[in-house]
């Protein structure tokens, strides 16, 4: 906890004292072919928001509609020779392109704009560096960014990542240098192919024994029979604000995409005094490359094992439903679509009139403002209503002596009827399928 503050104060002060944001231009391909849910005016407005995330500046933006990107230049000749002229008048930094460039793209484009040269891919990298606090989340990032510049470490495209790099202290979480080049192990970045393959094995290793760690968590979880609820959904749409009223928990909410990387797990009660266990997660975004779900595999685990899901939509968002469809093809490439799902129809506080908010385009959802703390008990009523249904039916007769059964049954469980008769206490209602082993000797029909 204090290590996490340090950073952040140091982070604070090295923020205010940057002098200049780096001016950046960005640019994107219209395939008609693409079977994309987005329109490439949404993405791109998406990509500048991720760029003002990194601290740039946006200078001006560049779409071509071409069936398939140039394999040279990703932009057809003529208008990747319009930008490297534009590039004189309008002066830019940094040239961010909306789709993964191929390696030798990337070099090619370098040296014909003679400005640094990213991808969506990079840049998203480059903002989960930024907020990456635990050691689990660095591992990860350093993971996906070695493995991401591997093939890109050749020619110019590495002279210019070295020039931009340029000297800062090592291990501060990588803040203050080119977008792109800072992370967890940015002077690492540095090392030749040899030394990288071998940080990436080290670093393969140390993520596994993580998982093993978050396995033993689980099990011991599953052990408490305590239910577990994800909070998922569309990076910035408010699931750490939601998070932290629910847990009370100090968990760092801003208004910038990525601002949470690892999961954090707190206990939450809901209404008849259940306890279930609340999980935070990373944000989930529109074309996050596979490699990156697989470096981030240990966290989403946490996505897998979970008994509901709560999706927070911001439904004030223009892409609203583009975000929260996005959300579920990632789910459904994790396996866990068909989970119970609560969705959490978030700030509202910003609409005009509340009444016109769409309930029935969500699974179960609820109308809330998690700044404003609107709705929040009837989306407690909600999670614990359907977390019920995820439970089995239970009816049981446990002897006097087992108070300490009746206390567990209230607790972990959801009593719908009880009576004390003359041999014991009468329980009927549902329990976390986890529990019911504990009650089948007293189960009574
Ligand atoms: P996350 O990326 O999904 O974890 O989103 P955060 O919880 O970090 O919130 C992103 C931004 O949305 C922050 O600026 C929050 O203050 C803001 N936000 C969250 N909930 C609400 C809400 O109910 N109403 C309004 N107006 N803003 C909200
Ligand atoms: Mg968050």
């Amino acid at each position: 906890m204090e290590d996490r503050l340090t950073t952040k104060q140091e982070r604070l002060a090295e923020t205010s004292s940057r002098e200049r944001f780096e001016r950046a231009y960005l640019v994107a391909v219209d395939q008609d072919s693409s079977d994309s849910l987005w329109s490439v005016e949404d993405s791109l407005s998406e990509l500048g928001t991720l760029a003002r995330t990194a601290g740039a500046q946006v200078v001006g933006n560049m779409v071509q509609r071409l069936r398939h990107p140039d394999g040279a230049t990703y932009l057809g000749k003529g208008r990747a020779q319009e930008l490297a002229e534009l590039e004189k008048t309008v002066g830019f930094d940094l040239v961010i392109f909306d789709d993964e460039l191929s390696p030798s793209q990337q070099r090619n484009l370098e040296k014909l704009l003679q400005a640094r040269v990213i991808d969506r891919t990079a840049l998203i990298l480059d903002i989960f560096a930024q907020h990456a606090y635990t050691r689990e989340g660095r591992l990860q990032v350093e993971l996906a960014q070695l493995e991401y510049r591997l093939p890109r470490l050749a020619g110019s495209s590495e002279d210019l990542s070295r020039q931009a790099g340029g000297s800062r202290s090592a291990g501060t979480g990588g803040t203050g240098g080119a977008i792109g080049v800072r992370g967890p192990g940015e002077t690492k970045l540095e090392m030749d192919r040899r030394r990288i393959r071998g940080r990436i094995s080290e670093l393969r290793e140390e993520i596994e024994s993580v998982r093993e760690q978050r396995k033993v968590h689980r099990r011991h979880r599953t052990a408490q029979a305590l239910p577990v609820v994800a909070v998922v959904g569309y990076t910035n749409s408010g699931k750490s604000t939601l998070f932290n009223v629910f847990t009370s928990a100090d968990v760092l909410a801003e208004n910038k995409l990525f601002a949470t990387l690892d999961p954090t797990t707190r206990h939450i009660f809901l209404p008849n005094n259940q306890e279930a266990l609340l999980t935070d997660t990373v944000g989930f975004i529109q074309k996050l490359p596979t490699r990156l779900i697989a470096a981030f595999r240990a966290t989403l685990e946490e996505v897998i094992d979970a008994d509901l899901l709560l999706e927070v939509v911001d439904v004030v968002h223009e892409n609203a439903i583009e975000q929260s469809e996005t959300v579920s093809e990632i789910l459904r490439s994790l396996d866990a679509a068909d989970k119970p799902r609560v969705t959490a129809l978030n700030k509202i506080d910003l609409l005009e009139d509340s009444a016109e908010v769409d309930t029935s385009l969500y699974p179960h959802a609820v109308p809330i403002s998690a700044l404003q703390h609107i709705g929040l008990d009837a989306l407690r009523a909600q999670i614990a209503e359907v977390l019920a249904t995820s439970m089995e039916a239970v009816q049981v007769v446990l002897p006097y002596d087992k108070s300490d059964l009746v206390e567990l049954f209230h607790r972990r469980g959801h009593v719908l009827q009880e009576e004390h008769r003359a041999e014991g206490t009468f329980l009927a209602g549902r329990l976390p399928r986890a529990l019911c082993g504990y009650f089948r000797a007293y189960s009574h029909r």
